[in-house]
């Protein structure tokens, strides 16, 4: 278990469980909590350690044990051969280091191993190429959709596994990064705006699909207003599936709580545009880099690359909002002590960073760096996909030509602000008011 931290909703774990039932053997989940993940600091731990203690409960109530374990003893195959281990079921992960651990391991073992997708609805393998704009995934995603909504539920594992008096597993509940020293990275503290786990995840997703989502499709360009599910982090560490999501919203359709223009409006974003993230950064190998460019956006940026910057601020005083532009500063504010955005605010976020930056590589890479080092559902193909649509065009198409930003899609302050109550955002970032009214 790695990329879907939970015990419900799970299509590794499912999977699992079928052949654990079927060939007689415990099923046992196992996450390794090494202390070095890529670009994780204490921010995420911390949400990812409470996070265990909800998988831990809701695997047990499936007569699954769960065992976690921390460097130097972590290794899978090490566990594999402690129990004598018939198969082994991975979820997947379509970002490169994660995705190349389960590739080395893959040729480390010698008994079946299977991954499964347990993050997308639509399994990403779905899909051969690269889709280059939401109008040509869309058609396709939802012509599969209907065939990943539900699947039979194994339910239980049926045969207990005892564990051994002694069995090394940290004890969930715990701070799991106790004792850490480096390469752990301590230096941005874990935040009090989110908790972690499914139950938490369960709660926001209930506030929203009851008191927000009927009006999402207006409220949600004012980030002013908390009209948005607030549910990326749950979502980035697997606390909560998207399949959950979609269940409680067709049931208040169902009820008549919401309209289907409401529901569209939010699958459109949760589904769509989510899982064509993850398209991306499953076929385009520089997904974090400016590398990943489409050809019209390189050449144009490239073709602009000595323009004059009127602005250029360093990585330190855009990371401490010391900038002259109070809502993009509000913004970083809501970024660094939220450790979260509104999705209006963080387009223009980066676009501005592409503007305040020497050059458009080195705007990718600090809008990666603070990205993932500061938001709760940072490291997310969801970020890189929305990084490269800001700075070099994908997904997008090519706009009217300017100074900087050549072809690519330009956000001005001026335009921005008079979307939605900018006056009023700022006021919430000063009163601490960090997810608005
Ligand atoms: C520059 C930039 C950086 C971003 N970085 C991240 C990131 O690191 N992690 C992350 O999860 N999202 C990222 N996003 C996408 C989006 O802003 C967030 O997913 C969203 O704001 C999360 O808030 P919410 O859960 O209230 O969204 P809601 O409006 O309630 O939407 C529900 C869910 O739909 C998905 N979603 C919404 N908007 C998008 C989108 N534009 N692209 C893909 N999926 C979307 C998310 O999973 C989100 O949780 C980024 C967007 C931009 C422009």
């Amino acid at each position: 278990m790695q990329r879907a931290e939970r015990g419900m909703d799970n299509p590794a774990l499912d999977k699992a469980i079928e052949l654990g039932n079927e060939l007689g053997l415990p099923v046992i989940a196992f996450f390794s909590a090494i202390n070095n993940f890529p670009h994780a600091n204490w921010r995420h731990y911390h949400f990812l350690s409470q996070g265990l203690v909800d998988a831990q409960e809701d695997l047990r109530a499936r007569n699954v044990e769960f065992i976690v374990r921390r460097p130097p003893h972590n290794a899978l195959e090490k566990l594999a051969v402690e129990l004598g281990a018939a198969a082994i079921v991975a979820d997947e992960n379509a970002m490169r280091e994660p995705g190349r651990w389960r590739e080395v391991l893959a040729h480390r073992i010698d008994i079946p191993y299977w991954t499964v997708d347990a993050d997308n609805i639509v399994p990403a393998n779905t899909f051969t190429k690269h889709f280059y704009a939401v109008q040509f995934f869309r058609p396709k995603f939802f012509a599969e959709l209907p065939k990943f909504l539900s699947w039979p539920s194994p339910g239980d594992a049926r045969h207990n596994w005892k564990r051994p008096r002694g069995f090394e597993s940290f004890a969930v509940g715990n701070d799991l990064t106790e004792g850490w020293g480096p390469p752990f990275d301590r230096s941005v503290r874990p935040v009090d705006t989110f908790t972690g786990g499914t139950r938490a995840g369960q709660k926001l997703l209930a506030d929203f699909v009851t008191n927000k989502l009927a009006d999402y499709d207006s409220v949600r360009n004012h980030p002013e207003r908390d009209g948005t599910s607030r549910i990326s982090p749950y979502l980035h560490f697997g606390h909560i599936s998207a399949l959950s999501i979609t269940r409680a919203i067709e049931d208040a359709v169902a009820k008549g709580n919401c309209t289907p223009e409401a529901r569209d409006a939010y699958y459109g974003e949760v589904l769509a545009w989510r899982e064509l993230c993850v398209n991306f950064v499953r076929f385009v190998p520089n997904y974090d880099n400016f590398e990943c460019a489409p050809d019209w956006a390189r050449e144009s940026l490239r073709k602009h690359l000595r323009d004059p910057r009127p602005v250029v601020y360093t990585r330190e005083q855009l990371q401490n909002h010391q900038t002259h532009d109070d809502m993009w500063n509000a913004a970083q504010q809501q970024m660094v002590e939220a450790g979260w955005m509104h999705n209006m605010l963080r387009m223009y976020w980066a676009k501005k960073i592409l503007e305040w930056s020497p050059t458009p590589a080195e705007a990718f890479d600090t809008c990666v760096y603070l990205n993932d080092r500061y938001f709760l559902d940072g490291r997310d193909p969801n970020g890189y996909a929305n990084i490269a649509w800001a700075i070099c065009g994908v997904h997008d198409r090519p706009w009217f030509e300017r100074p900087i930003f050549g072809k690519v899609r330009y956000m001005s302050g001026a335009s921005t602000g008079k979307k939605f109550n900018s006056k009023r955002y700022i006021e919430n970032m000063r009163e601490g008011k960090l997810f608005g009214e």
